[in-house]
């Protein structure tokens, strides 16, 4: 029984970064040969802001959709992120939740991980699902998510990264992405989103980024109705 689900998760975590077994075995954990190849680079246009300037976009949005990625689990930050999007939603804004199939560190990392948390399942949005729904969203919030938003997937045919499916976080009106620092996911890869014009960087632990917003939103009069 251990065995067989053994061999499901790995096929299941195969096919979500679109890698062979033997790729993912013996050539590096997505198929590089070395992560200073394509993909690499230094970041010289980050633009950061502040948890009050992201309360206010998303007082004013009204559709939301939030990215967890193997940081959230990190931060335990499940529960906090759910009194925000309770305070969203009683402000009559739509939130949903983009689900990788690889984000975290096991296949269904995310779906354990939220419903924790008591999201309702019928939230969670599956990547085939949610990508063309991007463009209709007025805020994305990645929140300890790197590589599974990385644009770099589908565009640099270099990058160690290319051909694994990426959610298109991207072609949202604006994303915030919550992580510490500039540092990279498991891929060891720069991230393309990072320096976009409608991306903003919000550095912090995900936990206390998360309770800050909660006390903003507080703050601004959500969650009074
Ligand atoms: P990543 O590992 O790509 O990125 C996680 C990010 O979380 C880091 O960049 C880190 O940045 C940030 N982070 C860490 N701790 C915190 C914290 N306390 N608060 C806020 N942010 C934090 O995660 P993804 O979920 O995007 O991607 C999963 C990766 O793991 C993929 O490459 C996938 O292929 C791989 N993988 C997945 C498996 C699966 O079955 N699901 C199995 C094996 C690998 P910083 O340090 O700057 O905060």
């Amino acid at each position: 029984m251990v065995g067989a689900a053994g061999l499901i998760l790995t096929q299941v975590m195969c096919n979500g970064m679109n890698r062979s077994l033997v790729s993912v075995l013996f050539g590096g954990a997505l198929g590089a040969s070395s992560v200073a190849g394509g993909g690499g680079g230094e970041y010289t246009n980050i633009t950061s802001c502040s948890v009050e300037e992201c309360a206010l976009t998303l007082e004013a949005a009204e559709r939301v959709v939030i990215v967890p990625g193997y940081g959230l689990a990190v931060a335990q930050a499940q529960h906090t992120l759910r009194e925000v999007t309770r305070m969203l939603e009683s402000a009559g804004i739509d939130v949903a939740y983009a689900i990788h199939p690889v984000a975290g560190r096991m296949p269904g990392h995310m779906n354990v991980l939220l419903a924790e948390a008591d999201v309702p399942y019928e939230q969670l949005k599956e990547m085939d699902q949610i990508n063309p729904e991007f463009p209709a969203a007025d805020v994305v919030l990645v929140l300890g998510a790197n590589d599974v938003v990385n644009p770099q997937a589908k565009s640099d045919p270099s990058s160690p990264l290319y051909g694994m499916p990426v959610l298109d976080v991207q072609e949202a009106r604006t994303v915030f992405v919550v992580k510490r620092g500039m540092s990279a996911g498991y891929s060891g890869i720069k991230n393309d989103l990072f320096e976009l014009v409608n991306t903003s960087m919000l550095f912090g632990d995900a936990k206390k980024v998360l309770g800050d917003l909660l006390v903003e939103l507080k703050d601004l009069g959500l969650g009074k109705k």
